[in-house]
């Protein structure tokens, strides 16, 4: 049979599959189960690997860290990176976000696109080309990651464990046509201290929940004199800053704009402007000397600019910047602060001289990660099998592009992020109210199984 037909046969079971799959509420949690990634995640491992098993193939539990599914035959190997956990819900949901419901042609719930549904449609898929007759030369692997939202533990797992590497790969959780560059991804957090002696005391100060999160909010409490606190209320006003009156001084709030931390631009940052405006004040000078630095060398930019950062290139554009958390009191603060290359560049280009210059400010670094850049230019032979996939499935123009995020392509070798959102759908992961319409999921599983087999064959 031809696979495009059995995926269409099999639409029903599919749909039935990903529900069951859906169920699962598989977030990350620390919950003394023994399982390196919580119950949840381990259930939903569990309970794929047995839907690979009754669909007749081989399958792996790698110490619970990860699984996977294989089929064929051959020393080489293809694999396809799906993932099983999911962010939480959040607020805001219209549908139950742990039911799998269908509705208007769509199935929704946590999952359902990132990354469950893709997985599910990539497990019959692989069905699809054994039903087919299909005989590709090398073997294709489903890896059911665990842990990809939580800074993919898994699959550094697996590169520990000297798991095979595959000679092609893909994970079904990016974007069509296909992602053939993903910026380098640094994170870091640094911390100062400071003595207060003097009229002007800061007793705490936060803003921001992640550093991949442009913060929409900052406040901070300064102890003060009533006339002091009366002489900073008598500054000139602005949208961005509210200032009022506390039993021992004055709160100072700045207002921003959220936005996600690889595309900072679309936001305002809280706590900039926060700085902004503290340095105008007369703070101990230990104090003023780090808000000045945090101020004068970040400030509400996003391309490091003030910091002698900024970098770009035809590919990818510019650096990117994100001041995410500042939390902190009387004897010093932390701030947290994620920035992305250009996929051309490397660490070096940037990261020296950010750190030398929070150093030389005096702050420690309490925290670092680091994920490389990843780029294969358009010539290279996984890009030009994947694109004359997505073209020869759909019709549509395939030029692949470069983003700003990071998928589990960083972290296996000669692997790019392949689906499953289609140019121009809506981008409802991490949302509430996530869905995939019915046809784009068997689409994915038709898109998948063509891609497997091509670079399988
Ligand atoms: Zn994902």
């Amino acid at each position: 049979m031809n696979y495009k037909q059995w995926i269409e046969e099999s639409a029903p079971d599919l749909i039935e599959s990903l529900r069951g799959c859906v169920q699962i509420r598989s977030v990350y949690e620390e919950d003394g189960s023994g399982f390196p990634f919580g119950r949840g995640v381990q259930d939903c491992l569990n309970y794929m690997l047995s839907l690979a098993a009754e669909m007749g193939f081989a399958t792996y539990n790698l110490d619970n860290h990860l699984g996977w599914c294989e089929w064929g035959e051959g020393e080489e190997m293809v694999a396809v990176l799906g993932h099983l956990d999911v962010v939480p819900e959040g607020d805001g949901w219209q549908m139950p976000p742990y039911e799998g419901r269908v509705q208007d042609g769509k199935i929704y719930g946590r999952g359902t696109m990132d990354d469950k549904g893709p997985t599910v449609a990539a497990l019959y898929a692989l069905k699809a080309l054994k039903e087919s007759g299909a005989k590709p030369t090398k073997r294709i692997r489903l890896i059911f990651g665990l842990n990809e939202e939580n800074g993919s533990a898994d699959m550094k797992y697996y590169a520990q464990k000297g798991q095979q590497t595959p000679v092609f790969g893909f994970t079904p959780d990016g974007e069509y046509p296909v992602i053939n560059g993903e910026k380098g991804l640094v994170n870091a957090a640094f911390r100062c201290r400071y003595a207060q002696p003097g009229d002007l005391v800061l007793t705490y100060i936060k803003g921001g929940t992640a550093h991949n999160i442009v913060p929409a909010e900052a406040i901070v409490w300064l102890q003060c004199p009533p006339k002091l606190a009366e002489q900073i209320l008598q500054r000139p006003q602005t949208a961005e800053i509210c200032r009022s009156r506390t039993a021992t001084g004055i709160e100072i709030k700045a207002l921003g704009k959220g936005a996600h931390g690889g595309t900072p631009q679309e936001g305002i940052n809280a706590i900039g402007l926060l700085m902004q405006e503290l340095q105008a004040l007369p703070l101990a000078p230990e104090l003023a000397a780090k808000v000045n630095f945090m101020a004068a060398r970040i400030g509400t930019e996003y391309d490091g600019a003030s910091l002698g950062i900024a970098q770009k290139d035809e590919i990818s554009g510019p650096l990117t910047l994100n001041l995410g958390t500042v939390e902190g009191g009387e004897n010093g603060f932390e701030v947290k602060v994620n920035y992305r290359y250009p996929v051309t560049k490397s660490f070096e280009d940037c990261g020296p001289a950010l750190e030398q210059q929070f150093a030389e400010a005096g702050f420690e670094k309490t925290w670092f990660s680091h994920k490389k850049s990843l780029y294969l230019p358009p010539e290279s032979e996984l890009i030009q099998k994947l694109t004359r996939v997505y073209h020869e499935c759909t019709g549509l123009e395939a030029t692949p592009k470069a983003i700003g995020g990071g998928t589990y392509a960083k972290m296996m070798p000669n692997t790019v992020a392949f689906g499953p959102i289609f140019p121009g759908d809506e981008v409802r992961e991490h949302k509430p109210d996530e869905f995939i319409e019915v046809t784009r999921l068997i689409e994915n599983a038709k898109i998948i199984a063509a891609a497997m087999y091509e670079l399988a064959k």
